[in-house]
């Protein structure tokens, strides 16, 4: 039997017992095991990866290609990383030193917190945010201190939030722009105002963008090519999300020299290297699928539109997500929390969400839908969604 959480078992780490289940499970596990349900629960494209991707990836096994590649990863595949990051986000990087391949975004944010964390150390953690970086920085040995965010303010965080949070235990920021689950991200302006509390307090940066290609209404800033910011960011990325990737497990992380070297040494140890097949799809991804990853961005953006104007007719408010795949309107007025709604529509609607508290805090009050789906899917799951609240009136 698995034991709970709550109950210490002598056999594991206390570290790992204290980690909390992810809260999303629990809704995949009753939804599997339902008919006739419309999911808008899942982070991932509704996209095939392309096919030159897919061919490459089967070329390269065809050739022989089936051993560990540099640690680091295959040195084309840094190249073109580096390539890559400078003519889309005007950033740049040595792929010798400052480039690493990881097997996802996930390993990046991993090895980061575990390279510069000592016991204690607090990372301010922007919420809502994807479900692993608290458990992560606990992983680590450190503390997450969260920073909220609210639809008030199209869920941006503001320099004044995050200063309020830093102690002298403060070591990092993590950020995450275009966001999951909110779809907010940060301009130019917003991102400036951060700098200047990130340098007066000497801290390092997670830059999750992960999204950033899926940026709809402006270009994507990276944090890293801020003034001065280079040298303090670790930058998350990867092929998941924006390539159509997420089963290949491949992601790869940017930062200067020092801090790679420590996680490079992490990954050395524990994954050796990413998968040899996955690198060589990567490879052609980023040297032919670039009109791919436009193609899926705007079928996205006219799913965005959709979303939002439907909720808006059917009365839920919601803000307008300006990247990412995801909508996170408010059900507040219903008078349910997001737990016991998302759980009502699954039941009764047969729709599956995301309740908005997994996130953290400011989730509270929300649900996440994916609108990484079929149109026909999404406009039953708008009616369905309808119904209920009709219902609840
Ligand atoms: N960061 C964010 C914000 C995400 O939404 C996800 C996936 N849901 C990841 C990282 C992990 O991505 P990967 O598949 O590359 O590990």
């Amino acid at each position: 039997m698995i034991p709970s959480h709550t109950k210490q078992n002598s056999r594991l780490s206390k570290r790992v017992q204290a980690i909390k289940p992810s809260g999303i499970r629990r809704f995949f596990d009753l939804a599997s095991k339902m008919d006739n349900i419309i999911s808008l629960g899942v982070g991932e494209p509704d996209f095939i990866t392309p096919w030159n991707t897919r061919e490459a990836s089967i070329s390269s096994l065809e050739r022989g290609f089936t051993a560990y590649s540099a640690n680091a990863g295959l040195m084309e595949l840094r190249q073109e990383i580096s390539y890559y990051m400078e003519d889309r986000f005007s950033v740049q990087y040595d792929p010798e030193t400052e480039v690493l391949v990881t097997v996802g975004a996930s390993e990046g944010i991993d090895i980061g917190m575990r390279a510069i964390l000592n016991v204690g150390d607090e990372v301010i953690v922007v919420e809502p945010s994807f479900v692993s970086y608290a458990p992560l920085v606990e992983l680590a040995g450190g503390v997450p201190v969260s920073v909220g965010t609210s639809i008030e303010h199209d869920f941006k965080v503001t320099a004044l939030a995050i200063e309020e949070a830093i102690t002298d235990k403060t070591k990092a920021v993590m950020l995450c722009f275009p966001n999951n689950p909110t779809g907010s991200t940060l301009n130019r302006e917003e991102l400036n105002e951060l700098v200047k509390v990130i340098e007066r307090h000497d801290l390092i940066v997670f830059s999750d963008e992960i999204y950033a290609e899926l940026t709809y209404d402006h270009k994507h800033v990276s944090f890293a090519a801020l003034p001065g910011m280079k040298n303090r960011t670790i930058l998350i990325q990867g092929f998941s999300k924006a390539f159509a990737m997420t089963g290949w497990r491949l992601g790869f992380v940017l930062a200067p020299p020092d801090l790679l070297a420590a996680m490079l040494k992490i990954h050395q140890y524990s994954l050796m290297c990413a998968p040899t097949m996955a690198q060589f799809g990567a490879l052609e991804a980023l040297r032919q699928g670039l009109d791919e990853v436009e193609r899926m961005k705007q079928s996205y953006k006219q799913r965005r539109n959709f979303v939002v104007k439907s909720f808006a007719e059917i009365g839920l408010i919601c803000h307008r997500p300006e990247g990412a795949f995801y909508a996170f309107p408010s059900i507040e007025k219903t008078g349910l929390n997001s737990e016991a709604f998302a759980e009502k529509l699954l039941m009764e609607e047969r729709v599956a969400v995301v309740p908005g508290s997994v996130f953290g805090q400011g989730g509270e009050g929300h649900i996440r839908c994916s609108y990484a789906t079929s149109m026909d899917h999404l406009e039953q799951a708008i009616e369905r969604i309808d119904v209920l609240l009709q219902r609840l009136k």
